[in-house]
């Protein structure tokens, strides 16, 4: 079967048409500047990329440009829509929805209702998904949540200590995200080491990221909370802070719930402590040439995620795989290394001379001789999870 993946953001809308039998991904693209202008870019493997500017209204005209490309007797790869048999939708946020699930009235009513928890996320894909459910309405469409990965946890780590009725008022929680790219690299280091059953613990280290435990394929925590701001510091979302630094930040700066947000969102984390960049390669390369809270940033990043790893073992009462995934994670051997030194009394110890010079863009092991938690860099691929959940259900 062939099966479309589609995650759809509040001014793109990315696609990838798998071919499940192989596995292999036909074509892929992103549709730029929806209801600005427009723009696509479509990829084949082995043949030159195609690229338009072009009108995208919405998210219902976006589909329907990718799938005129798909099926173009030039750019396609499939002779009909009709080809495709299922769509696989990329929710960030599904509540408390447990697992994938086929789109129904009843699921998409339930999304609905959780848009004021997911102001940012919510609206783009549910709009992604009723275009995409008007241009292809005969086929099973599938969402799957970052958030389900996370049904698993128990009530120790996602109830707030707040006062319960905000929980039971309003669902304040710990919901946890990038539940997706945490679910396949877990399965691919526990297929590594030959054990279902491990404790893992995976750093999906991005421009946002997260750090999640767990035990026999079921997760026991993760960093990131209510909103994805929690945990690591990230890009330019600060993570966890003392909540009453707040508050006192609005008092102090005359500033509204919405300017507050913004500043933890948008103006902190990596960017707002090194007033360099967001991006790592910028603030190593600021480091490098001397700038002090560009070196700090780094201190900072590390000493969290350290943090977060440490208490994660204690959770677990140990660990037998560590993973580190997506941009920063599969790239930042520097950051790496910082992570793992000194970490040897938790038998975490890596092979720095691997790590260092080690192939990218595959998986790769990077224990030391000798260390009894083995640790890997496994290159994330959501959207080949998302396909695999879709097939299971379409053809169930
Ligand atoms: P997103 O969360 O938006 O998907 P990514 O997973 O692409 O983000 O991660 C972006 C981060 O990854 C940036 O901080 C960037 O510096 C880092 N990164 C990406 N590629 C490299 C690279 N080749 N070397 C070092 N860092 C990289």
């Amino acid at each position: 079967m062939k099966i479309l993946v589609v995650n759809a953001g509040s001014s793109s809308l990315k696609y990838q048409l798998f071919d499940m039998e192989t596995g292999e991904v036909l074509a892929k693209g992103l549709c730029e500047r929806i209801g600005i202008d427009g723009k696509i870019t479509h990829k084949r493997p082995g043949k030159e990329d195609y690229s338009k500017e072009t009108e995208l209204k919405d998210h219902k005209a976006a589909i329907e440009l990718v799938l005129s490309l798909l099926t173009d007797p030039e750019l396609g790869v499939v002779a009909s829509a009709d080809e495709i048999g299922a769509v696989g939708h990329r929710f960030a946020h599904g509540g408390e929805i447990r697992q994938s699930s086929i789109l129904d009235d009843e699921k998409l009513a339930y999304l609905e209702s959780i848009v004021e928890i997911n102001p940012l996320h919510g609206p783009p894909a549910i709009s992604g998904f009723k275009g995409c459910k008007a241009v292809m309405p005969d086929v099973v469409h599938v969402g799957v949540f970052d958030t389900s990965y996370y049904s698993s946890m128990e009530e120790k780590a996602f109830i707030y200590p707040l006062p319960y009725e905000l929980y039971e008022k309003h669902k304040i929680r710990r919901y946890g995200f990038h539940g997706t790219s945490h679910r396949f690299v877990c399965a691919e280091a526990c297929k590594l080491i030959g054990n279902k059953d491990a404790k893992i613990i995976t750093c999906h280290l991005g421009n946002g990221s997260s750090i999640t435990a767990t035990v026999n394929g079921k997760a026991v925590d993760t960093s990131m909370g209510f909103t994805p701001n929690d945990g690591v510091p990230m890009g330019t979302r600060c993570g966890a802070i003392d909540p009453t630094v707040v508050p006192y930040i609005m008092k102090k700066e005359g500033l509204t719930p919405a300017e507050v947000e913004k500043l933890l969102n948008s103006k902190s984390g990596l960017l707002g402590v090194s007033g360099v960049s967001s991006d790592c390669r910028d603030i190593d390369a600021a480091a490098e040439a001397g700038n002090r809270r560009a070196a700090l940033t780094n201190e900072i990043l590390t000493h969290n995620i350290k943090k977060i790893i440490g208490s994660y073992v204690a959770e677990m009462n140990g660990v037998d795989a560590l993973v580190f995934t997506a941009g920063i994670g599969e790239n930042n051997k520097t950051l790496r290394q910082n992570v793992c030194r000194d970490m040897s009394y938790l038998g975490i110890k890596i092979d720095e001379e691997i790590n260092m010079n080690g192939p990218r863009g595959e998986i790769l092991e990077i224990t030391a001789p000798g260390a009894s938690v083995r640790t890997f860099v496994i290159p994330t691929n959501e959207e080949y999870m998302i396909a695999l959940d879709t097939l299971a259900l379409a053809t169930k």
